[in-house]
């Protein structure tokens, strides 16, 4: 018997509000939807826990999680009413409010976020992907309903391997959807060293030196120098001109 799609679930970790912590929309307010399990293990991964489905790990119909995701929405409204006026975005569906699909890697689930994003973005919503870059064929299934791409680039440094077939591949296809915005996402460690920055960026101009680059120092143990994260800017700023370094901010203020 074919299962209809209504009643196909997901594990979910959390459905919360917050600001987004990372990159170019730092400050926004979100909704944030994180999904269990990633097909990778980074050393400097902040929500470990995430990267395995346990048993804290919630099945969810879509249908739950749209009724959820509109509860939330509802008691932080006037935080989204803000964003409105005072938005300093270039992208018109950023306001909208805005939906974070997190994780782990969230394109696992891709069959399941067919399903999902449409309703949400029915229901008035934005769609902002956070991902590591690597899923490139689940990426085709949702593209279109993609307003915002973050993209990691993972390097072997601290995650075992190079994606670069893969980021490029990944890449091409976030730009095939020329309403949505995308960018990358380089975290930087005292491991990364500077040949993963120039491939990163030449990967990026080889298709695009339009997109940004964001540089983002871990902070734990593992944190770069910050001589070495100047080094890096003006690196991959010879090779694209689009580049950027800034930090989490939740890490800083130590919430979700
Ligand atoms: S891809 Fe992201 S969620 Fe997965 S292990 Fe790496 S940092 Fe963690």
């Amino acid at each position: 018997m074919i299962t209809p799609l209504i009643s196909i679930k997901a594990p979910i970790y959390d459905i919360f509000f917050s600001f987004q912590g990372e990159a170019l929309y730092t400050g926004l307010p979100q909704i944030f939807i994180r999904f269990a399990g990633c097909n990778l293990k980074c050393n400097y991964c902040d929500t470990l826990y995430s990267t395995i489905i346990s048993k804290k790990a919630k099945y969810l119909t879509c249908n739950k999680i749209v009724n959820k995701v509109i509860s939330t929405y509802i008691k932080n409204k006037e935080n989204f009413t803000e964003i409105l006026t005072n938005t300093f975005t270039k992208n018109q569906a950023s306001k909208k409010p805005s939906i974070s699909i997190t994780g782990g890697e969230p394109l696992l689930h891709a069959d399941y976020l067919e399903v999902l994003l449409p309703k949400l973005k029915e229901k008035g919503f934005s769609i902002y992907l956070e991902t590591n870059g690597t899923m490139f064929n689940n990426l085709t299934k949702i593209i279109k309903f993609c307003d915002i791409i973050s993209i990691d680039f993972k390097f072997k440094s601290e995650c075992k391997n190079n994606f670069w077939k893969e980021h490029k591949k990944f890449l091409k296809i976030a730009l095939s959807n020329s309403k949505s915005e995308t960018f990358i996402k380089n975290v930087i460690t005292k491991n990364t060293n500077i040949s993963e920055i120039k491939k990163s960026a030449k990967l990026i101009k080889g298709i695009s030196d339009k997109i940004p680059l964001i540089l983002q120092p871990s902070i734990n143990k593992n944190s770069p120098a910050i001589q070495n994260l100047y080094k890096f800017y003006s690196i991959a700023k010879k090779i694209i001109p689009n580049v950027h370094i800034m930090i989490q901010m939740h890490k800083i203020y130590k919430v979700k």
